[in-house]
């Protein structure tokens, strides 16, 4: 195997695979390091394995709301089914097809860790010894992220649960406490709440705080529904495990909460704190700031632009399809820079990832579900933006009410009102997942609102809320 490539890509995850193939695709020879599995945290202990665990919650739930397919499935869940099914997803957690799609796509692979070493030369811890790289163009660094274990007195002695045990679970615990109240905590209570753990969520700042409001307020009351304890406002001053091996985590307001195990939701750290990012001017463990061509923001870049970093690393949006956004971009640039063909680096041009900034879109895979793309109200403001928000009950919808018997939801549209086009958009509703592209393309395209008014949504489907809002917002006229 050669030493010296082009590319050189650490971190083989959803990210450095798109960056190493489209950079190959646009010419250039590639290497990818990668210290565990091909396909990365995704794959393997993130969206494919918590996804299969809530689908078959959410198919239980959606036959429950449908009478006649009510009395139909009458049983409960069936736990060891559902995780084998979720072992189907993560490929019994092996890497082969992946490595395979890297061989046919001409794209070698070194298993190890990778350490930069200097401009555009990497070395890589194996099994079998080190390997020196030089790469002739770039170093994309893909490494992602890391769960964070905030710094809770006893936290660390409890062996507590990230979202990798959480999602590789064999055996759901009775109860299970979770800290935190972002997408990874609510998803998981949903998860865990369906397959039979009691579910106690502690979250200081409520669920989802970043979104709009209702958001959180609408999963909270259906977790609670649902037989979850929500405790929110409140945080754990300390934590240990009795002498029954329960985990009990005392709250700042005095009170505590015993549970089986606990699972800690609380954020992410990049994983760059072993990466020798010091030899070339950079700090360990810090995110990597990127420009829009996911260059670094860094010294070593000004003149010989050598270094990128796409994905969770770089910290603009820490979801899978929004890091394969980058990387189309980061691969293709990198080509374009390193055969000398034309950079395409204005805003919404090939080589740049302009949508970053305000047009990400996520669904959290809740009961209700949330899909959002934009900015939410509170942001556009903060952002200075002149905004007007409509918001419509989904369930008043004749597409949601069939859909599910009694259907709660709510839609919310952010619209700029100076030029006259939506900024952000959010669905809290069963199956609202599949609306979304809807709003990304009108948030991307930045179609006025005028025009969507000719989009015609169809009867009796779920997306006849685009009409509603629409209505509720008032037909502008030119
Ligand atoms: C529980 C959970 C659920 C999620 N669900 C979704 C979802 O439904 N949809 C969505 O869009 N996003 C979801 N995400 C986020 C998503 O998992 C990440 O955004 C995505 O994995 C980021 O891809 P990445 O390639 O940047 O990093 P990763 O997937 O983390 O891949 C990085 C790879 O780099 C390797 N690596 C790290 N350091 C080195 C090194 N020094 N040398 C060699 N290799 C190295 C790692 O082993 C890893 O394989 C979820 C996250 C969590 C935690």
């Amino acid at each position: 195997m050669s030493t010296n490539y082009d590319l050189i890509v650490i971190g083989a995850g959803p990210v450095g695979e798109n960056i190493a193939d489209y950079a190959t695709k646009g010419g250039l020879s590639t290497v990818i390091i990668e210290s565990e599995l091909v396909g990365g945290e995704c794959s393997y202990w993130a969206c494919m394995p918590s996804k299969a665990l809530l689908r078959s919650v959410h198919a239980k739930k959606a036959a429950d709301r449908v009478g006649g397919a009510q009395e139909a499935v009458t049983g409960e869940i069936d736990v060891a089914a559902v995780l084998r099914r979720r072992d189907s997803f993560v490929s019994e957690y092996r890497d082969a097809s992946q490595v395979e799609w890297l061989e046919s796509a001409g794209i070698d692979l070194v298993r190890g860790y990778g350490r930069v070493t200097g401009v555009r030369t990497v070395e890589v811890t194996t099994d079998d010894g080190v390997v020196e790289l030089t790469a002739n163009a770039a170093v994309a660094i893909a490494t992602g992220s890391a769960a964070l274990l905030p710094d809770i007195p006893g936290l660390a002695d409890v062996s507590p649960w990230t979202s990798r045990e959480a999602t590789a679970v064999t055996e759901i615990p009775t109860s299970l406490a979770i800290i935190g109240g972002g997408v990874v905590a609510a998803e998981m209570a949903t998860a865990f709440t369906g397959l039979g753990s009691a579910v106690t969520v502690i979250a200081r700042s409520g669920l989802l705080g970043p979104m709009e409001p209702f958001a959180g307020e609408l999963v909270g009351t259906q977790l609670e529904k649902d037989g979850a304890t929500l405790r929110l406002g409140v945080s754990p001053t300390a934590v240990r495990r009795n002498e029954q091996g329960d985990v009990v985590l005392e709250l700042d307001d005095g009170s505590r909460v015993i549970a089986a195990e606990v699972l800690v939701a609380t954020g992410r750290t990049p994983r760059t704190d072993d990466l020798g990012l010091a030899s070339v001017g950079l700090t360990d463990g810090d995110w990597l700031s990127v420009d829009d061509t996911l260059l670094v923001d860094a010294d070593t870049n000004s003149d010989e632009q050598w270094l990128y970093a796409a994905g969770d690393v770089n910290h603009r949006a820490l979801l899978t399809h929004q890091g394969k956004y980058q990387a189309r971009a980061a691969g293709e640039v990198i080509a374009a820079r390193a055969l000398g063909k034309p950079v395409d680096d204005a805003p919404w041009g090939a080589h740049v990832a302009t949508a970053d900034h305000g047009a990400v879109p996520q669904v959290t895979f809740t009961d209700p579900e949330v899909a959002s793309v934009g900015l939410t109200e509170k942001a556009a403001q903060n952002a200075g933006h002149h905004v007007r928000s409509v918001d419509y009950e989904i369930g008043s919808i004749a597409g949601a009410s069939l859909q599910a018997d009694g259907y709660e939801g709510r839609a919310r549209l952010v619209i700029d009102e100076e030029r006259d086009i939506v900024l952000g958009a959010t669905f809290v509703g069963q199956d609202v997942a599949d609306l979304l592209h809807s709003a990304t393309i009108a948030v991307v395209g930045q179609v006025p609102v005028s025009r969507l008014w000719h989009a015609v949504p169809s009867y009796p489907t779920i997306s006849e809320v685009w009409l509603r809002l629409l209505e509720s917002y008032g037909r502008p006229r030119s």
